[in-house]
């Protein structure tokens, strides 16, 4: 729609500007320090950085339903830069203009309904958001769309040239990093830090398709992760992981999104995610904060995070229920089919702390809850919810083994609807399928498979004698016909197809 045909009240407030003066402040020591440069990390104490907006209060001078009205509006228009995760320009963007993002189609991915089936099994109704309908195929696209379009400005007014953008990841960090890098043609590479054997083939594609420089290191995440912090201590590289303040703005939009395709009303919702290196649950938790605090949204919908008992460092930390003797302790972590939440030392932890106390300051002590699951139970659900019409990713599973076993324990109350993180495509994990449904897992996962969940191609050829095609090779006409005959009949048999009506 043209600017000109919006309606008076909304045709002013429908293209962002930029305002605000954003700072990272450090979770440590709470010194602020400014966004003019790239910084990760506290250069006081080393601890990790949030943004925030020092003119916030100016937002609150619009009312939370005006706000709804310009994000509904915005919808509307045709500008590349504001169909992504910058509809939500003043909530988590506002210094950077327009013509400095970068849009590659991330962000407004569809929310699924289970069907009654589904339903019915879990025992409370829900949805999945489809986040591995993002140009990736994961949500690390939203927060990427904002760290490349930060480097964008910075390259811009700060003449910055020859740009080298690392990270360390389980596979989706690198695949996203190397997508965003490789459309900035000038002034940036790309190069990404993989544990050697612990991505899945899919992952390892993607980054190598779009030019990247990928390096496989031995050992798995945690230890790739302490590489690259070396390297951006060490040498001019812009660091691309969750580290990166700006990556956990723009994830925030994932919880906008939900906001809007509820029309606002979040208050029964049981928003789950699963958790990694903590980047993603804490953007969602900061997301609805931001929402609440400018009335968008008048109450908080609770937050379910996941974990699998084989990277449960977040879980064991909040299993302590006396906030003075919670001691937070990595883990090593053990094989899990939720590969790309397999860490032991998550990054974010600060900032999981600080918001998850912030939440439940608002919205009551159960408003934040982390359970953990067991791999055979990722599996199955991630299974189960894939013959249901959905495309979860294991971590997906891992959200929906995460929603049952709430729902199940008494956690999720009557009337709630769970809106599941469906993190990745399950197309870039479906070599765990493909173990399971072989029955192929190592022993340390512990997955034995269900057979009911088991599927497997049939090979089916015609009776012996007949002749079978062979391509390049031309076959006798009554030959194929025989052979069309025969075989169909050999399918129908297998199908228990009959011709009676
Ligand atoms: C990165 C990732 C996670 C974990 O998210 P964190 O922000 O690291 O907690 C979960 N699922 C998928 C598919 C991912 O790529
Ligand atoms: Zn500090």
């Amino acid at each position: 729609m043209k600017i000109l045909d919006f309606p008076d009240f909304i045709r002013d407030l429908v293209v962002p500007r930029v305002s605000g003066a954003y700072l990272y402040r450090c979770l440590g020591c709470q010194q602020t320090f400014g966004v003019d440069r790239l910084l990760y990390t506290c250069p006081e104490c080393r601890s990790v950085l949030i943004i925030e907006d020092q003119h916030w209060e100016r937002l609150k001078k619009t009312p939370g339903t005006l706000w709804r009205r310009i994000f509904d509006y915005r919808a509307m228009i045709n500008e590349p830069a504001l169909k992504g995760i910058y509809r939500f320009h003043e909530l988590l963007g506002s210094i950077l203009p327009l013509d400095a993002v970068v849009y590659l189609g991330e962000g407004h991915t569809p929310v699924v309904r289970a069907n009654d089936r589904l339903k019915d099994h879990v025992g409370r109704p829900f949805y999945f958001k489809n986040d591995g309908q993002n140009p990736s195929a994961s949500f690390k696209d939203r927060g990427m769309a904002s760290a490349f379009s930060y480097l964008r400005y910075l390259m811009k007014t700060r003449g910055l040239t020859n740009v080298l953008a690392v990270c360390a990841s389980t596979g989706d960090t690198s695949a996203a990093a190397a997508l965003y890098g490789s459309y900035l043609v000038d002034g940036v590479r790309s190069a990404v830090l993989l544990p050697h054997g612990k991505v899945t083939p899919q992952q390892l594609g993607q980054p190598l398709g779009s030019g990247a420089r990928v390096i496989e290191i031995p050992g798995v995440f945690d230890d790739c992760m302490k590489i690259v912090e070396y390297l951006s201590e060490r040498y001019p590289v812009a660091l691309m992981n969750s580290k990166n303040a700006w990556r956990i703005l723009g994830q925030e939009s994932y919880s906008y999104e939900i906001a809007q395709a509820f029309d606002y009303d979040v208050e029964r919702l049981v928003v789950v995610v699963p958790i990694g290196n903590a980047g993603n649950i804490t953007a969602v938790m900061a997301g609805f904060l931001k929402l609440y605090d400018l009335g968008i949204i008048t109450a908080l919908p609770r937050i379910l995070g996941v974990q699998s008992e084989h990277a449960n460092p977040v879980y064991r930390y909040y299993k302590e229920r006396d906030p003075t003797k919670r001691v937070f302790s990595p883990v090593t972590v053990k094989p899990s089919v939720a590969q790309a939440a397999m860490i032991g030392n998550p990054v974010s932890m600060p900032r999981v702390i600080r918001l998850v106390e912030q939440f439940r300051q608002c919205a009551g002590g159960d408003a934040v809850q982390v359970v953990q699951v067991s791999e055979q139970e990722i599996m199955d659900a991630m299974l189960l919810a894939n013959r249901n019409g959905h495309i979860a990713c294991t971590q997906g599973g891992e959200c929906l083994a995460g929603f049952h076993r709430a729902v199940r324990e008494g956690r999720v109350p009557e009337g709630s609807v769970g809106v599941l993180d469906a993190t990745a495509h399950a197309l870039k994990f479906a070599g765990f399928q493909e173990k399971y449904f072989e029955d192929r897992f190592e022993p340390e996962f512990r997955v034995v498979p269900k057979e009911e969940l088991r599927n497997r191609p049939v090979l089916v050829k015609p009776p012996h004698g007949v002749p079978c095609p062979e391509p390049g090779k031309r076959m006798d006409p009554d030959e194929f016909r025989t052979f069309v005959t025969a075989t169909a009949e050999a399918v129908a048999s297998l199908l228990g197809l009959n011709t009676a009506r």
